[in-house]
């Protein structure tokens, strides 16, 4: 295909500014390589895309920022990624993430940690921080990432941009490498929040190759755009406000009062199994892993260490391969299912998840949307808290729900603290009904409340 001469010069000002970056966000880029896609024309179309680097694209490499999948091309494209180029989408380059999407602040990874654009000292997020940090800085018009726990919505948290995660199902999995399969989601990531609908509308919808999603009803284009506040809005107690940063309690508190005078009613909720909900996701999330992840081998993907003795190679492989937080994971997600105390963990965690399911089912029979930080805090700094795992785990306090129960959530961006750094809020609306949160952020951005 002929690129206009309009969009090639878009491209060349887009790949100026990657090799300007100093944020680290992006590890490969394709700028030549667009006009060979097949791109079709449909309502993405000019609109550039980076892809965090888990997501396979035909004929790239797709590392996941870690060792043993150094130098792996993938064969096969995933569907989110064929539907956007017949869309008319441009897929540019890829984007620096946390080794197999674990972590919060995209510091474990071999490609070097990605720096907030905002403040370089600090963490962009994570483990989609590059695909954040380069749409905060302009370095495409979207991106994607994948969100099994929050990572797509903590790191548009902290960067100031939109980040949408969808209910599970929603978007094909196919060709998103797996974390932990019952909660990976694939997320949009974008300054404007019309262009996430645009991309959720092409890319949503059953897929054949991907016996975990849904056929469910796709709402249209015009409906998905409308702008309209929910009746009912869930609303955080005291006990939680006071635990977190104190300029998001306020950007919340300020939020919360501009709905209430605008008619929405407003309905303090208690958060179900608040305490609960980050060791029942680490416990699940961890165990799950240690299962996908038992492919790397060294036989069927990536590298292989050269020792002749079988057993020998799997352990120098996996050794050398990974390192050490998603060892930390695949060792104690084994744990928790081996024999004795597969009951006392893995089962009990069920349990508990199947729990939080049915009370925010009962929820949202009474409200139409719940308001939650997105983050406890606001960016932190480099090294503050990689060698600190049980630190790392709590910045996702607020996002793990969503992913437990599989509704779909969005963090918007609510203007920056009094240090200039973003400060995000994040909706959520019940499963399959992604219309209310988006008509609920298109509503908030007409009244520029945060400006
Ligand atoms: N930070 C969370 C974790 O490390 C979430 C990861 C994610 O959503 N990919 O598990």
């Amino acid at each position: 295909m002929n690129l206009s001469s309009s969009l090639k010069d878009k491209l060349l000002s887009e790949k100026d500014k990657v090799l300007n970056s100093k944020s680290n966000s992006v590890i490969r880029t394709r700028f030549s390589k667009v006009k060979n896609d097949k791109i079709g024309n449909g309502i993405l179309s000019n609109k550039s895309f980076l892809i965090k680097d888990n997501i396979a694209i035909k004929n790239e490499k797709l590392t996941c920022c870690s060792n043993i999948l150094k130098g792996y091309i993938s064969p096969f494209s995933a569907t989110v990624i064929d539907k956007i180029i017949e869309n008319g989408g441009l897929i540019t380059g890829q984007t620096n993430c946390d080794e197999f999407a674990m972590g919060s602040s995209s510091e474990y990874s071999i490609f070097g940690p990605v720096k907030n654009p905002h403040n370089e000292k600090l963490v962009a997020g994570g483990s989609s921080g590059g695909s954040a940090a380069a749409v905060a800085e302009n370095l495409s018009d979207i991106s994607l990432g994948s969100d099994t726990g929050g990572s797509v919505r903590q790191p548009a948290a902290f960067c100031g941009i939109y980040g949408f995660k969808p209910t599970y199902g929603r978007i094909s999995r196919y060709g998103l490498v797996s974390h932990a399969s019952s909660f990976d989601t694939i997320g949009i990531m974008s300054k404007k929040l019309d262009d996430i609908i645009k991309t959720f509308y092409v890319v949503s919808g059953k897929d054949p190759k991907d016996s975990t999603s849904v056929d469910h009803k796709k709402e249209s284009l015009k409906n998905l755009s409308k702008k309209s506040l929910p009746k009912t809005v869930g609303v955080i107690k005291d006990d939680i406000l006071n635990s977190i940063d104190v300029e998001i309690k306020d950007r919340y508190l300020f939020l919360v009062s501009n709905l209430k005078e605008s008619g929405v009613k407003i309905k303090e909720i208690d958060l179900p199994f608040f305490k609960h909900v980050i060791p029942t996701y680490y416990v699940l999330t961890m165990a799950e892993a240690s299962s996908n992840l038992s492919r790397y081998d060294g036989i069927r993907y990536g590298n292989r260490s050269s020792s002749k003795d079988l057993n020998q190679l799997y352990v120098e492989t996996r050794s050398k391969g990974f390192s050490d937080e998603v060892k930390r994971r695949i060792m104690t997600g084994t744990y928790v299912l081996s024999s004795g105390y597969y009951d006392a963990y893995f089962s009990k965690a069920l349990k508990v998840r199947r729990l939080i399911k049915k009370s925010y089912n009962q929820l949202f029979k009474s409200t139409d949307s719940i308001l939650l930080p997105s983050t406890p805090e606001l960016p932190f700094k480099i090294e503050d808290r990689s060698k600190d795992p049980m630190k790392m785990y709590f910045a996702d306090i607020f996002t793990v729900t969503s992913n437990l129960v599989g509704n779909p959530a969005l963090n918007i961006p609510c203007g920056f603290s009094k240090k200039d750094l973003p400060i995000g809020l994040q909706i959520i609306s019940n499963s399959f009904n992604e219309e209310t949160l988006f008509n609920f952020a298109h509503s908030l951005k007409e009244r520029n409340i945060f400006d």
